[in-house]
């Protein structure tokens, strides 16, 4: 809700329980402006709670996304970091939308600011959304797919933070880093192998295995190298809204056996 997500903490949380979930994180991108209305949300809901939110990496000229999970979110170290590395979103929209003006859509960045809750927090899906609002695309996933991504016309590199700085803030904050879902990055193997190794070094703790973003053979996959780098295995919908998102609340397979989830490392942090 204070990121790229559409529906409020209550409706999700109402969502979260009519699905059977059992324990749930609002994990907005960047921002935990809205993390005690989730708990609250929960609480109402009789739904366990974990505190959550999904930090913008620069890694290997790659955008990375780390999850913390369980952290203090009035943490001042935490709060100060995702405030600057939110700081250069508003510049990189503009940018976005002078090279799609090039390409012949104009007033892009007014369109998607229509669309922000937080114009701190002003992100590719809100662009998306105007694109497919002005008929230029039929969904979002083609917004991407023609603009949004690497080598299109609407596409700008930002560099975030780095992976240290994250998984720093996630465990200074008394959270545990995890990283999500790997297998949407182009990483080669070695670069792949980088991420991990310099993730654990940094004091990372898990990884993504089931999320809505794998295919089966990528949670096999992933599986292996958290059993591999020694990392608990995490479950998330990646789910923004129902219009857009594939996977529901709740509508994910479970998590393997020989696994540790990641809330086994977290069960005094659980609300
Ligand atoms: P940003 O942080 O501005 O780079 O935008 C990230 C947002 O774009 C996240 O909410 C992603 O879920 C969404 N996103 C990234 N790639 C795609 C894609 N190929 N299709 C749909 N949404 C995407
Ligand atoms: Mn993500």
């Amino acid at each position: 809700m204070v990121s790229d997500g559409t529906l409020t903490p209550e409706v999700l949380a109402e969502r979260a329980q009519t699905n059977g979930v059992e324990l749930w994180a609002l994990t907005d991108h960047d921002e935990i402006g809205g993390q005690h209305r989730a708990a609250a949300a929960a609480r109402a809901q009789g739904l366990k709670y974990l505190t959550g939110t999904e930090i913008s990496v620069t890694f290997a000229n790659e955008t990375v996304h780390i999850v913390g999970l369980g952290f203090d979110p009035d943490n001042a170290g935490l709060l100060q970091g995702l405030r600057n590395t939110r700081g250069g979103r508003e510049q990189r929209a503009m940018e976005m939308s002078d090279s799609l003006a090039k390409a012949g859509i104009t007033g892009a960045f007014e369109g998607a600011l229509k669309f922000v809750g937080n114009p701190e927090l002003i992100s590719r899906t809100h662009f998306a959304r105007f694109l497919v609002e002005s008929g230029v695309c039929r969904e979002t996933s083609e917004v991407f797919r023609k603009y949004l991504t690497e080598g299109k016309p609407g596409y700008v590199p930002h560099r975030w933070a780095t992976l240290q700085n994250a998984v720093t803030w996630i465990t200074q904050a008394h959270g545990i880093a995890v990283i999500a879902h790997p297998g949407r990055y182009n990483f080669t193997p070695n670069e792949e192998y980088a991420l991990f190794t310099e993730f654990r070094a940094h004091g990372g703790r898990g990884v993504e295995v089931v999320t809505g973003s794998h295919t089966r053979q990528e949670y096999v996959k992933y599986a292996e190298t958290a059993r591999e780098f020694g990392l608990a295995a995490s479950r998330g919908s990646d789910f923004h809204s129902p219009d857009e998102s594939h996977t529901d609340l709740g509508a994910l397979p479970f998590l393997t056996g020989e696994l540790t989830p990641v809330w086994e490392l977290l069960a005094d942090r659980i609300q």
